[in-house]
């Protein structure tokens, strides 16, 4: 399982406003963990939506902001018209004169003040999917720490919205290696992993899913066959251990930073050479 990256945040916040947007909401939860909450947001207007990072938020007219964090497990159905009839856990349940959204199993789904949604941005680091991103912000983080990149990359506070498949990809299509200690950047090195994350997760949010290789690199190209996995698209590494690097042949490798499986590929990723 994998908490769901940043693109899956926007496309969803976009998706809501699109929905709901501008409309005088009802909301309930017919579980009841959010019955409280639910009450104080029905019957009010949906101003705006926005992801930042892996947190979905939803403005709400008087100063009320819904705050959605997915972890593992939550899901978000929707459809058009009358609401079916609630089956299993649904912690809210919105719906309008046109449209219905069910959430189920969220790690967060509370409300927040303007003071503390000022206290989330601020835990956050900068979101490459953000028109109002600083990277200086997380390069000043990055560039003072001996931790490995990857597990800088994965934390929160540092970049906000990159999981596991960004993060692996990213640290490939730039040729360094996972445990590369922070420090050890250069500024330019940085700069050209920000573009690529704006670059993936930007083609991300509009496909719906992630693919990172290249042209040169896609099955029609190399007359491979297409990737079968269940969170889809083209990659280099991810989740590929024991195959062969689409670049060098190369078997890829496995192992643990941050408690997380990294895939890497011992040949390509070393430091400071782009293995194209
Ligand atoms: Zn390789």
């Amino acid at each position: 399982m994998l908490v769901p990256e940043g693109h899956t945040i926007h496309r969803l916040a976009a998706r809501h406003a699109e929905l709901f947007g501008g409309d005088k909401v009802l909301a309930a939860s017919p579980q009841g963990r959010f019955a409280e909450g639910a009450a104080r947001i029905s019957g009010t207007v949906l101003d705006s939506t926005e992801a930042y990072g892996k947190h979905l938020l939803h403005h709400y007219a008087d100063e009320l902001t819904l705050h959605v964090h997915l972890g593992l497990y939550g899901k978000v159905t929707d459809g058009d018209g009358e609401p079916p009839e609630p089956v299993g856990q649904i912690r809210l349940r919105m719906s309008s004169d046109r449209h219905w959204l069910d959430l189920r199993g969220p790690t967060a789904c509370e409300l927040l003040t303007p003071p503390e949604v000022a206290v989330l941005r601020a835990r956050l680091g900068p979101d490459p999917l953000r028109a109002d991103a600083d990277p200086q912000r997380a390069y000043a983080r990055i560039s003072r720490s001996s931790t490995p990149l990857a597990a800088l990359l994965l934390d929160q506070s540092v970049v906000a919205g990159t999981g596991l498949i960004f993060v692996t990809e990213a640290l490939f299509r730039a040729g360094l290696s996972p445990t590369l200690p922070g420090r050890s950047l250069t500024r330019t090195g940085w700069q050209a992993i920000w573009a690529d994350l704006v670059e993936l997760m930007t083609l991300a949010v509009a496909t719906g899913r992630i693919d990172t290789v290249r042209p040169a690199h896609l099955p029609e190209a190399m007359g491979r066959p297409a990737r079968v996995d269940r969170h889809g698209g083209e990659v280099y590494v991810y989740r590929r251990p024991g195959q062969p690097c689409h670049v060098c042949g190369t078997p890829v490798s496995r192992g643990t930073i941050a408690a997380r499986n990294l895939y890497w590929c011992p040949r390509c990723q070393v430091q400071g050479r782009a293995p194209y």
